[in-house]
């Protein structure tokens, strides 16, 4: 098995932050550079859309996914919204049952953090067809995660500290492994 980790944003991309400094393309890094290493330790093959502070549009990050013949695909993010929103949800495609699956595993790992669960998720377009590129576009099975909304102050601040991000990384590399099995 093959998971390409996709961090989102990045380089140009810098704008989503929470209230006190924290900035959604640093967390995200952080947060999937933990998974990787995770996943490494336990002999899984991984790639990374990027692992620094750099510009990857979504087509290149489909590219990354599919050229090295991702199996499963995870895209990484915080939320934005209301300050008293928050919690965790994971989007999955509506047309793939391992997908719905995968965001299953991943969700109710990072809920055990001890966040609201906001539930699994699929959007679609207008057109019928998934709303989000990262799920719509790579061959791999895909899911974005939203590890809490870095607009609410409490959760903000849980993004900002190291031993959260290592839970969350933990939580999402657990939920791979037991959709690997
Ligand atoms: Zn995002």
């Amino acid at each position: 098995m093959k998971v390409c980790l996709d961090p989102g944003h990045g380089g140009k991309d810098r704008a989503n932050r929470g209230p006190s400094g924290y900035i959604e393309a640093d967390g995200v890094l952080d947060i999937a550079l933990r998974v990787k290493e995770l996943l490494v330790k336990k002999g899984i093959e991984v790639v990374i859309t990027r692992d620094k502070d750099e510009t990857v549009s979504l087509a290149k990050r489909v590219a990354i996914a599919d050229g090295n013949k991702a199996d499963i695909l995870v895209s990484i993010h915080s939320n934005a919204g209301p300050p008293q929103a928050r919690g965790v949800e994971t989007f999955y495609s509506a047309f793939s049952k391992q997908g719905k699956a995968l965001a299953k595993e991943i969700q109710i790992r990072l809920v055990g953090l001890g966040l609201k669960d906001r539930g699994i998720k699929i959007r679609l377009g207008k057109n019928g067809a998934d709303y989000y590129y990262m799920i719509r576009n790579p061959k791999a099975v895909s899911v974005i995660t939203e590890v809490g909304f870095h607009t609410n102050p409490e959760e903000e601040k849980l993004l900002k500290t190291a031993s959260f991000r290592q839970k969350a990384a933990q939580a999402i590399a657990n939920g791979i492994i037991a959709f690997s099995r």
